[in-house]
């Protein structure tokens, strides 16, 4: 049996054991997904650890992704965003990966929303807006990040291909874009809050909210009402932990049964 994980603190009411689980179940995959905890401090040893016990991956959560960085030899993508969210301790040197970038892109495609030539937002600059820019810049968007702290907007900015930036007083680049990705906490277990102003939404307009509680935020339900394309955060959730299954197993995920089991337990929590 293999065993996979999620080592985050809290990691408490992560969606990722059923989703990975029922995945596991509909691909005949001998392998169980645990939850780990350490302090922060214990992360260097847990990450050792986990090598020297066989562990065969590790998903990797606040407030351990940039930390996690240094313990393995991230891919060039990891190391760009400067942050890993999946490990492959199969063969060699634990590997790390940013399977968030990948969530992003997958999310856009699954909606059939081109990226290449597209122009886009992004909205927060932290953990997910880091992996969102990267990964609509290499998908040929072109980028501007708008963020409540301009400074960190514009240390982005200034690594990803061809970005702008500004502060939140930018936002209403939204109206001639094709794409918005929020990617702040605005809204999340709040849904009267949103990170940007309804006026800006229109109907040529793609939007993805990394935010998934709740899953209709007020950001997508505005969007839907100016007639655009609205993709929950369960989306960006379910896709990078269909490009971690894949990394690992080597296996195409059953991504339909891995997309019920995590909105069966979203419905429930
Ligand atoms: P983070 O690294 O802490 O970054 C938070 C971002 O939100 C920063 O840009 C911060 O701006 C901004 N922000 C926070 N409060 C704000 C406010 N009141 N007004 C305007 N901006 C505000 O967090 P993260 O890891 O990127 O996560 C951001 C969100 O994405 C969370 O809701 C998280 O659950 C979600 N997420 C979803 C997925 C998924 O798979 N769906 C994956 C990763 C994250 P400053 O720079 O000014 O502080």
């Amino acid at each position: 049996m293999q065993v996979y994980g999620l080592v985050g603190n809290p990691v408490g009411h992560s969606l990722s054991p059923p989703m990975h689980e029922a995945a596991y179940e509909a691909t005949g995959i001998d392998a169980r997904y645990v939850t780990f905890e350490p302090e922060r401090s214990a992360i260097d040893a847990a990450i050792t650890g986990a090598d020297a016990l066989g562990i065969a991956g590790l998903n990797v959560t606040i407030p351990f992704k940039q930390d996690v960085l240094e313990l393995v030899e991230p891919d060039p993508l990891a190391a760009r965003i400067g942050a890993v969210n999946t490990i492959d301790f199969g063969g060699g040197e634990p590997t790390g990966y940013n399977t968030d970038a990948a969530g992003v892109t997958r999310a856009f495609d699954r909606h059939g929303v081109e990226l290449d030539g597209a122009a886009a937002v992004v909205v927060g600059a932290g953990g997910a807006g880091r992996a969102a820019a990267f990964a609509l810049a290499d998908a040929g968007a072109t980028v501007h990040i708008a963020n409540r702290t301009v400074a960190n907007a514009d240390e982005l900015a200034s690594v990803v291909p061809g970005a702008t930036s500004g502060g939140l007083d930018t936002l209403d680049r939204v109206c001639d874009a094709d794409v918005l990705v929020n990617a702040t906490s605005v809204g999340m277990d709040a849904p009267d809050e949103t990170p940007v102003p309804a006026s800006y939404l229109h109907a040529d307009l793609a939007v993805l909210d990394a935010v998934y509680t709740p899953i209709e935020t007020r950001l997508l339900r505005e969007t839907a009402d100016a007639g655009g394309v609205t993709i929950d955060g369960a989306w960006m959730l379910l896709l990078q932990g269909v490009e971690a299954f894949e990394l690992w197993t080597g296996v195409d995920a059953p991504v339909e049964v891995m997309n019920a089991a995590l909105r069966d337990h979203l419905s429930i929590g």
